[in-house]
C-alpha cells in the first residue's frame, strides 16, 4: 500500500510561507491499497487538492472509502470542496463513529447549512452511502481490512489500523494520553507491529501541561507508544498551527534522538509500504487488568433481562457482548433491556458497547432499552441523545 499526506496541520489551517514544508492543509491522509482502492482518512481542507487529483488519475476507478475520525471542524472542512464528490459518475462510502439518530450524515451537512455555507449537499452528484461504525474492523473489496478503535479525545476520537498485503498503517490523530496510564494500552494494542504509525503530536512536553485535557499528545508519547507497540517508522503529525517549519524540524532533530525512526508527516509525502519482509502481527491481544464480574442474564415471557457488569472494563470485555448476543439470538426473546444499576460509570467506548448491543438487537427486530442508569450514567445517555434510540425504562 502507498500512504501520502495530504494535510497534516492541526486545529486550524495556516496559509503561511513559512509553514509550507510541513504543509498548512488540517488532517487528509490518503491510501491506495494494493488491489487499488482509494482509502481516504480525514476530510479536513487536504481533501480539496486530493479530489484534485483523483480527477486527473485515470487509475482511480471512480469509487473510494472515506472514514472520519471525528466530527471537529479540522477533520471535516474540507469535504464540500471535495470535487468528486460533486461528480455523478463517483461513488463514495463515508465511514464515521456510530451517533444516535442517523447523525453521521448529519454531522457533515451540519456544515452546508445556508447559515454556514452556499451549497447544499443535496448538490453533491456523487453516489454516497454512510456507514456508522462501533469499534470494529471493516473488509475492503481487494482484502484490506480497517479496524476502528476509539481513541482518548474529546467527543471521542477513531484511531484506525489498515491491514493490507501484510503491511500495516495506523492513523492516530487527536489523542491525548489517558491520564491513569504512562502510555495508552489501548492505542498500542491497536499500532501493535505498524509498519508506519503516524500520530498526533501536537505539542512539545514543554507545553504539555498548560494543555492537559485539550485532547493532544507530544512527540515524547508517541515515541513511548512505538516503542511499547514495536512500531518500525513513526510519523508526527496534527503539528500545531502555532509551530511553523524551523520549529517542527527543531521538534524532529530532539524527537529522533529517542526514536531513529522518526519523522514528521509532511506537505505531499509519500510512504510506499511494500511487500519486501514478513507480514507484520495482527492487532496485540491485551489482557484486562479488571476480572470482568459476574453478570446475570434472565429470561421471563419474552423479555431478556441483562444485568451490566459494574466496571466500564467488564462491560467492553467480548465475553459480555458475546454472552448478549447469543442470548439474543433465542427464539422467545422480543425485547431486550440492559439493566444499568450495577455500572458505575461510563464513556465512550462503554457507550460503543451499549450502542453495539442497540444494533445487534434491531438486527434481529428486538426492542432494545436500558433501565436504573446511576444519575452521572443517565445524565451522559441524555447529552448523547443515547436515550431516544434506547429509552431509558423503569424496571421493578
Ligand atoms: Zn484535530
Ligand atoms: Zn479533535
Amino acid at each position: 500500500m502507498r500512504v501520502r499526506f495530504w494535510g497534516t496541520r492541526g486545529s486550524i489551517a495556516c496559509g503561511d510561507p513559512d509553514y509550507m514544508k510541513y504543509g498548512g492543509n488540517t488532517t487528509c491522509v490518503e491510501v491506495r491499497t494494493a488491489g487499488g482502492e482509494v482509502v481516504i482518512f480525514d476530510a479536513g481542507t487536504g481533501i480539496r487538492r486530493l479530489g484534485f487529483h483523483l480527477l486527473k488519475d485515470p487509475s482511480f476507478r471512480r469509487r473510494g472509502y472515506l472514514f472520519l475520525t471525528h466530527f471537529h471542524w479540522d477533520h471535516i472542512q474540507g469535504f464540500p470542496f471535495f470535487t468528486p464528490a460533486f461528480d455523478p459518475s463517483c461513488s463514495f462510502v463515508i465511514h464515521g463513529q456510530f451517533k444516535m439518530g442517523g447523525r453521521l450524515e448529519e454531522s457533515l451537512r451540519g456544515q452546508m447549512e445556508h447559515n454556514y455555507f452556499p451549497v447544499k449537499m443535496e448538490a453533491m452528484g456523487a453516489r454516497i452511502d454512510y456507514r456508522e461504525l462501533i469499534e470494529e474492523t471493516v473488509d475492503l473489496p481487494g482484502g484490506a481490512r480497517v479496524t476502528a478503535r476509539l481513541l482518548n479525545h474529546p467527543q471521542g476520537c477513531f484511531g484506525y489500523r489498515v491491514e493490507d498485503a501484510g503491511r500495516v498503517f495506523v492513523f492516530a490523530t487527536d489523542t491525548e494520553p489517558r491520564p491513569d496510564q504512562e502510555v495508552d494500552g489501548k492505542l498500542v494494542e491497536l499500532a501493535h507491529g505498524a509498519d508506519l504509525l503516524a500520530m498526533d503530536a501536537q505539542y512539545t512536553p514543554e507545553e504539555y501541561p498548560a494543555k492537559v485535557g485539550w485532547g493532544h499528545s507530544t512527540w515524547l508519547d508517541c515515541v513511548k507508544v512505538a516503542r511499547a507497540a514495536g512500531v518500525r517508522r513513526v510519523l508526527l503529525t496534527h503539528h500545531d498551527p502555532g509551530h511553523d517549519d524551523a520549529f517542527v524540524d527543531g521538534v524532529v532533530r530532539t524527537a529522533r534522538a529517542e526514536f531513529a525512526g522518526l519523522e514528521a508527516a509532511a506537505r505531499d509525502m509519500e510512504v510506499a509500504l511494500e511487500a519486501d519482509r514478513p507480514a507484520a502481527p495482527g492487532p496485540a491481544r491485551v489482557t484486562r487488568s479488571v476480572p470482568v464480574k459476574a453478570h446475570a442474564i434472565e429470561r421471563s415471557e419474552g423479555l431478556l433481562r441483562v444485568r451490566a457488569p459494574s466496571t466500564v472494563e467488564g462491560l467492553c470485555s467480548p465475553e459480555f457482548r458475546q454472552e448478549v448476543e447469543r442470548a439474543m439470538a433465542e427464539d422467545a426473546i422480543r425485547e431486550v433491556v440492559v439493566d444499568l444499576a450495577p455500572l458505575e460509570e461510563i464513556d465512550s467506548t462503554a457507550l460503543g458497547v451499549l450502542a453495539s448491543l442497540y444494533k445487534h438487537a434491531e438486527g434481529q427486530g428486538l426492542a432494545f432499552a436500558v433501565a436504573r442508569p446511576r444519575p452521572l450514567v443517565r445524565e451522559v445517555l441524555i447529552i448523547t441523545r443515547f436515550s431516544e434510540v434506547a429509552p431509558i425504562r423503569d424496571l421493578a
